[in-house]
């Protein structure tokens, strides 16, 4: 049984929002897996807290817990933090909060810490996995934190002097004719501090280059241009920086014979005419197993059959899409004589019942009209 999400947070169960922030700041500060590298327990604590702020920050999903508990939040569709970008858009708010990321990210503090930068990964999945959901194992070489020396650059023992070139302003003047201009110091690249003894695992980077295998699970239901966001799996972040996050942008691949529209699949099916013309049982292929239609007596090219809850799952709840089958009525080809022969006798029946009048009808009129007749 999940942990009972105020208890996590320690808060009362009427806190308000405010209070709910609060609370969640202080943990997500100290239980930070960047803070606590390689901690196991940190790092659970970190995914606990969060979801206990994912789910009592909105409202909606605060009263279905408040009602129901963790079972109807389960029943609700809510899965734990999977970071889906638009059902956790409430997220990255307080992270631009408490970590400076977004629009605060490229005006970091001169010597202040750097945080990482968000990496995007585009990850091309079959049609099937779409629908079914799948766990994808995805190798990510990136610039991660040199942990030797903590993103600083500098030898363990040593720390970074002031730049002479510029004295430490991070800009030099030069004279160009009667101007001055000043430009961001060559030497220091800004910084205003320079190192002098490089720690030897990055070179005085403060970056190492690093590959690492993510895990990431994709639900049934995605479609080309879901975003993912693992938090943390960006690029490493320098001088005590967090680190960016990984956008996984998923890439359906298409399929030969479904088509898919929104949770809606679509399919055509070949039929054999005379199944068509006489009415049949016809086996269907869908993307949770065969189903078996029955059409009519003389079902034509472009009919349309519904299957309810043979589409796609819902993202976002319960319950599937539905299928359509449009039958394509198939004209039997490489005949032989005798099948030919009974094909003549049947449009001479056909003739005399009267059944060919239809298409004729329609030649006669088309032509009256295109001749003025
Ligand atoms: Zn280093
Ligand atoms: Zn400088």
């Amino acid at each position: 049984m999940p942990r009972d999400y105020y208890e996590i947070l320690s808060i009362s169960r009427n806190a308000t929002d405010g209070e709910i922030k609060k609370a969640y700041r202080k943990l997500a500060m100290k239980y930070h897996p960047d803070r606590n590298p390689g901690d196991n327990e940190a790092e659970a604590s970190f995914k606990e807290c969060t979801e206990a702020y994912e789910v009592l920050s909105d409202g909606q999903k605060r009263k279905i817990y408040d009602t129901y508990g963790h079972d109807g939040l389960k029943n609700s569709g809510y899965s734990g933090p999977g970071n889906f970008e638009d059902v956790f858009s409430s997220f990255g708010d307080i992270f631009g909060d408490i970590f400076g990321f977004g629009g605060g990210r490229s005006q970091a503090r001169r010597n202040g810490p750097i945080p990482g930068n968000d990496l995007r990964y585009d990850l091309p999945i079959s049609f099937m996995e779409a629908v079914h959901g799948v766990t994808k194992e995805v190798k990510i070489t990136k610039k991660d934190t040199c942990w030797t020396c903590e993103g600083t650059g500098c030898r363990p023992g040593y720390s970074k002097e002031t730049c002479p070139t510029c004295g430490g302003r991070g800009q030099v003047i030069r004279s160009q004719g009667f101007f001055q201009v000043s430009s961001t110091c060559p030497q220091c690249g800004g910084e205003g501090q320079i190192v002098t003894e490089p720690c030897s695992d990055c070179d005085g980077r403060g970056l190492v280059d690093k590959t690492k295998t993510v895990s990431i699970k994709i639900p049934a239901g995605v479609d080309t241009g879901a975003k993912m966001r693992l938090v943390n799996e960006g690029e490493g972040g320098r001088r005590g920086g967090p680190s960016g996050d990984l956008y996984v942008v998923i890439h359906v691949e298409e399929h030969e014979f479904f088509k898919r529209e929104g949770d809606v699949i679509y399919c055509k099916l070949p039929v054999p005419m005379v199944k068509a013309a006489l009415g049949a049982e016809i086996e269907v292929p869908t993307v949770h197993g065969k189903k078996t239609i029955t059409i009519p007596e003389g079902s034509q090219s472009g009919d349309i059959f519904t299957l309810e809850k043979e589409g796609v799952p819902s993202l976002r709840g319960r319950g599937r899409g539905k299928m359509l089958v449009e039958l394509q009525v198939m004209t039997p080809t490489k005949l032989c004589k005798e099948q030919k022969e009974m094909l003549c006798e049947f449009d001479n029946l056909c003739s005399k019942h009267g059944q060919n009048h239809e298409h004729e009808g329609f030649f006669s009129r088309l032509f009256a009209e295109v001749l003025g007749k």
